[in-house]
């Protein structure tokens, strides 16, 4: 339930109204706008007489949330949300390039795909420090030591990080060293990470799940905004379909759906979206002209040589490339 207030309806009525609520068992999240208040009723609404609300001489109307996300949806909160990264504004209607390695591997790795990508144009530098992988066997992330790394590319590049959050355990470590959380497809239902991503006031970047629905998505990201840290965005990473020629199918229809659902900005991953290094460009144009907010990239100087996910990562000189489609692209659009 949303209550919408009238404009110019004064402060003191609107607390007065608020702790009315309050009292009647469910939380209240305030959204206020320029010219508008919004009063978000959360939790158990059942005690709530509509009627008695719609009498208040300050109320405009109330409206019923049709969906099961609430502090997500755009209904709640119109306005789109503009997450602060350092200084850098994602969802202002400018388009962040998060571009880097899949995994830090070495200081020289690093340092060298840091500086080709902040030379071409990139914003924030992505790179994996504790890394999902399917086999255990397979190489997990240089851990401590590369968000270490990741600090000495921030130093030396002056670009924010990006860097997933594996687990409960190892949150408060990353959240040392980063800029953004990510937290990745394999985690979208980790309800117990999500709510201490929401604890946080760091900027979540939250991956789709591979299987996930994009209202099972919205969920995840009322449980980090229910916590109370409202700097979420939301990534798309491409789904699984029967589709085999592809990794996954990147699922662009999701960037104008949830800009119609919610106020979350959303970035789009072309490099796990595709699997294909070939395929990022053409789908990194489809996506800025979808309306994303971003893109994260995968970008490896020798990718033939990269410990995990060479095939989809771009060389410097094609991700320069890519830059400049970019570029013309959001230029076409403005
Ligand atoms: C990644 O960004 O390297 C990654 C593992 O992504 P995802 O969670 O989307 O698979
Ligand atoms: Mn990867």
């Amino acid at each position: 339930m949303v209550v919408v207030m009238k404009p110019g309806a004064p402060k003191e009525m609107i607390v007065k109204l608020e702790k009315k609520l309050e009292s009647l068992g469910c939380i209240v999240h305030k959204s206020q706008g320029q010219d508008y208040c919004l009063l978000g009723l959360v939790g158990d609404t059942r005690s709530i007489d509509q009627s008695q609300i719609e009498a208040n001489n300050y109320v405009e109307k109330i409206l019923q949330v049709e969906y099961p996300f609430k502090l997500a949806s755009r209904m709640f909160h119109p306005e789109n949300t503009v997450v602060d990264v350092c200084g850098h504004k994602i969802g202002d209607n400018s388009i962040t390039i998060m571009a880097g390695p899949c995994a830090v591997e070495s200081e020289e790795q690093l340092l060298t795909i840091a500086h080709l990508v902040q030379k071409a144009g990139a914003h924030i530098l992505r790179g994996g420090a504790f890394k999902p992988r399917t086999s255990p066997y397979s190489f997990q992330g240089m851990e401590e030591e590369g968000l270490k790394l990741l600090r000495k590319a921030k130093e030396q590049t002056g670009m924010p990080i990006v860097t997933e959050a594996m687990c409960v355990e190892t949150f408060d470590l990353v959240n040392e060293y980063t800029d953004i959380i990510q937290i990745g497809a394999r985690n979208m239902q980790n309800y117990a990470l999500l709510k201490k991503a929401g604890k946080s006031r760091t900027p979540i970047l939250l991956k789709r799940g591979m299987s996930a629905t994009i209202e099972e998505w919205l969920m995840s990201a009322e449980y980090i905004i229910a916590e109370g840290n409202t700097n979420v965005i939301l990534c798309e990473r491409g789904i699984r379909t029967f589709e085999k020629y592809t990794r996954n199918t990147l699922d662009l229809s999701a960037v104008p759906m949830i800009k119609e659902l919610s106020h979350l900005p959303i970035i789009v991953d072309p490099s796990h979206g595709t699997g294909k290094w070939s395929m990022v460009e053409p789908m990194s144009k489809a996506a800025v002209a979808a309306g994303a907010d971003g893109l994260i990239i995968e970008v490896h100087h020798q990718p033939e040589m990269a410990i995990s996910d060479g095939a989809q990562s771009l060389k410097p000189e094609n991700f320069a490339k890519l830059m400049t489609s970019i570029h013309k692209i959001s230029a076409l659009l403005s």
